[in-house]
């Protein structure tokens, strides 16, 4: 039995209750997982539109540069320088440099471009240094898409990619600035850039040394606190002769809103997606009334050096409704897991308690089959005895004759008592045992199996009673059947009554029911045991010290005739000691009037 509770300890509680526990932490941590899903599918989103909007720029300064280039195919450089902002002063403020570093701005001038250039002169004629974001066109051979992805922050490359590319593009660049940290804090961060700074870090230089390193790009500059973008190309065939086209602030917001408004992805009502200025200001935004905690985005990507300190941000609408499909999850795992383990359990607890069902029973079949052998044993040698005695001397004196005649009778009797309870069990088990009933009077049966048994009951010292209530007692019944039962029952207050010796038969009918009482003053049934010596096989451990032999089948097989006439057999303890063993079996006329 230890063993059985150690296997299911072992393979079944114990697996079961780790598998619970690791279940239940993955259940626990869904609200993280989940969180991390739509935070990749979502940063998905501002990293496309980040790139598209970087895209966008670079694509613009490729035409500048083109028309530039056209430009030259027909007039001399230094008459484009001249003419230049005239040419393409509308788009922005147009200017050029021309090989001694001279900034010529020509002669239609808005007053967007006085400011501009007046502002900016030192800077663009190299006399002095600024804070910089060049982007080069010829920098990145992948093109656009490198650029983006790499300054993103999903992306593969990191500060060192970046600070790598800055100094790369401005090799003369006196001097990187560090990284400033970024405005805004996302709810989820990819891993490798939590409390990351943002990636772009400005470079200290004049406009020659930011431009010299390629033919083409765009230069971003923080001029008064806000984003300037400078497109500017060297084309080889205009002799050291800079072109530029200068965004002011204004221009690139403009330039931004139409660049998201073809961009952005269509409306969700989950949603908001904005572009933030490097104050975290919104810019532009989807739906275009949507207001929310801007330095608290879900997610952001940064658009890099074109425009540094800018991101896109996507917002939760409602942030509550993650946490809440979170816990649904949770909840339900949680559930899921609690049944499959109580499941699990119950299971194991049922196999186990039915294999020690069946051991007990195996147990009590071969105690049963020794206790079997024990009895047929018992009385085959006392006929065999007494038919020697009789044989021996029986002949010559009547009364001892009579008498071994009767012991061997009822010997044969019992002999014939037990074969008869195992093989109707035998039968009863197998489905195969029927009964020949018929309506009777009862009476008869009782007394005949009362006055069989008597005769032998006195030879052994009891004191006997018939009290039974007169007949007749309508029953619909197998007579052999419910003789049996009570013969069982007497055999039983014989066996069990080793001191005081009384057995009554007690009969009276109540409420459409004939009761058949067995009373006797025995060693009585132990409390708590009074259904269970009902079982087949089992043998009350009173009895076995005791060394009365017997099947332990004579009381289920009692109880099961009697079922199967509608009644019942049930024990009491008797007041003053002692058993009442009751047969109830239901009367065909619930009130019988005596003959
Ligand atoms: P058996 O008598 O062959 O053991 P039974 O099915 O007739 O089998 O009885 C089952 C058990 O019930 C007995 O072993 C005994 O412990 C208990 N028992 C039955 N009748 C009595 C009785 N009259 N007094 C005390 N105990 C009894």
């Amino acid at each position: 039995m230890t063993r059985l509770a150690a296997v299911f300890l072992v393979a079944v509680f114990l697996p079961s209750v780790a598998l619970g526990i690791l279940a239940l932490r993955t259940a626990a941590d869904q609200q993280a997982i989940l969180e991390r899903q739509t935070a990749e599918l979502y940063q998905n989103e501002t990293d496309a539109l980040a790139a598209g909007i970087g895209d966008a720029i670079l694509g613009s300064q490729r035409e500048f540069a083109q028309q530039v280039r056209d430009l030259l195919a027909r007039m001399e450089p230094r008459i484009l320088a001249w003419d230049f902002s005239k040419l393409l002063g509308e788009k922005g403020v147009a200017f050029a440099i021309d090989p001694d570093g001279v900034v010529v701005t020509g002669e239609s001038r808005t007053m967007d471009a006085e400011a501009f250039i007046a502002a900016n002169r030192s800077f663009l004629s190299n006399t002095a240094e600024a804070e910089v974001f060049p982007t080069a066109q010829s920098a990145f051979s992948n093109g656009v898409k490198g650029r983006i992805e790499g300054t993103t922050l999903g992306g593969k490359g990191g500060d060192e990619e970046i600070r790598n590319r800055a100094a790369a593009v401005g090799k003369q660049a006196s001097k990187v600035m560090p990284p400033v940290s970024r405005k805004i804090a996302p709810a989820v961060a990819p891993p490798t850039t939590e409390s990351a700074p943002s990636p772009v870090a400005a470079q200290i230089s004049d406009f020659q040394s930011a431009t010299s390193t390629a033919a083409d790009g765009v230069l971003a500059r923080f001029s008064q606190n806000r984003l300037e973008l400078i497109f500017w190309t060297r084309p080889p065939e205009a002799h050291g002769h800079v072109f530029a086209l200068a965004l002011p602030a204004d221009a690139v917001a403009a330039f931004v809103r139409e660049a998201f408004a073809a961009l952005a992805p269509a409306e969700n009502p989950a949603t908001g997606i904005a572009v933030l200025d490097e104050n975290a200001k919104p810019v532009a935004r989807r739906p275009a009334n949507f207001e929310a905690d801007w330095r608290r985005p879900f997610v952001a990507t940064g658009i890099g050096e074109l425009l540094p300190h800018w991101e896109v941000a996507l917002y939760l609408r409602e942030p509550g409704r993650l946490a809440e499909s979170a816990r649904l999850v949770t909840l339900t795992l949680f559930l899921l897991v609690g049944l499959a383990l109580s499941a699990i359990l119950a299971g194991g607890a049922f196999v186990a308690w039915d294999a020690r069902r069946h051991m007990l029973l195996a147990q009590k079949k071969t105690d049963f089959v020794s206790n079997v052998s024990h009895e047929l044993k018992t009385p085959l040698t006392s006929i065999r005895m007494f038919a020697e005695m009789l044989e021996r001397d029986g002949a010559t004196d009547p009364a001892r004759r009579s008498k071994y005649l009767r012991i061997i009778l009822h010997e044969s009797e019992r002999l014939t008592r037990l074969i008869n309870n195992v093989l109707d069990f035998a039968r009863m088990e197998r489905h195969q045992h029927s009964y020949r009933k018929r309506p009777i009077d009862l009476f008869p049966v009782l007394q005949d199996a009362w006055e069989t048994h008597i005769d032998h009951l006195r030879d052994a010292g009891f004191t006997c009673e018939w009290d039974a209530a007169p007949p007749p007692y309508p029953v619909t019944a197998d007579p052999d059947a419910i003789s049996q039962i009570v013969v069982n029952l007497l055999s039983n207050a014989e066996k069990y009554s080793p001191d005081q010796k009384t057995v009554i038969l007690h009969t009276f009918t109540a409420n459409g029911l004939l009761h058949v009482e067995v009373l006797d003053r025995g060693i009585g049934v132990r409390s708590g045991e009074s259904e269970r010596i009902f079982e087949a096989f089992h043998r009350s451990d009173d009895s076995l010290s005791s060394g009365v032999q017997g099947s332990g089948l004579g009381l289920a097989l009692a109880r099961r005739i009697a079922a199967d006439h509608g009644g019942t057999v049930t024990h009491r303890d008797r007041p003053g000691g002692g058993s009442i063993f009751i047969l109830t079996l239901p009367l065909d006329s619930p009130d019988p009037q005596p003959a």
